[in-house]
């Protein structure tokens, strides 16, 4: 098992380092993830400006690669707008999946040796699709649910 594609530099260090760990107040966005797979956990909590992410903060606890997912994530989609988010989100959901990565993801080129062990793709995308479920309920006016990887990846 090739453990340095697995687990690439910049995964570990935003692991060992998280980025935007916390609890964010005030705070527009509640949304909470699980991956059963893997027994990963997620809260993310987004302040919006406008159509804009002002801010975003994660808690969790989980593998190293949920948890670097989610730090990374947190850093590539503040500043964005609402379009950008979900573009970014579309295009990462496509680099696991096997498409050639998009240039504006940047470092999260890093995540796609991941691919490598299709049971560690879900702590990938778990704060994305945590993230992409917090939107939607946003965007719905309805209260936020708990996304799990068996049921939108
Ligand atoms: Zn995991």
């Amino acid at each position: 098992m090739a453990l340095d594609d697995l687990y690439r530099d910049v995964i570990l260090d935003h692991y060992a380092h998280p980025r935007n760990r916390g609890r964010l107040d005030p705070r527009d966005i509640t949304a909470e993830g699980a991956n059963p797979l893997c027994g990963d956990e997620l809260t993310l909590f987004v302040r919006l400006d406008g159509d804009r992410v002002a801010a975003i903060r994660f808690e969790g606890r989980g593998c190293s690669i949920s948890q670097a997912s989610a730090s990374m994530m947190t850093e590539a989609v503040a500043g964005k707008t609402l379009e950008e988010v979900r573009a970014l989100v579309d295009a990462f959901r496509a680099m696991m999946h096997g498409g050639a990565p998009a240039a504006a993801l940047g470092d999260l080129v890093a995540l796609q040796g991941v691919r490598k062990f299709p049971v560690r793709v879900k702590c990938a995308t778990l704060p994305w699709v945590t993230l992409e479920q917090g939107l939607d309920d946003a965007a719905a006016g309805r209260p936020a649910t708990t996304v799990t990887t068996d049921t939108r990846e």
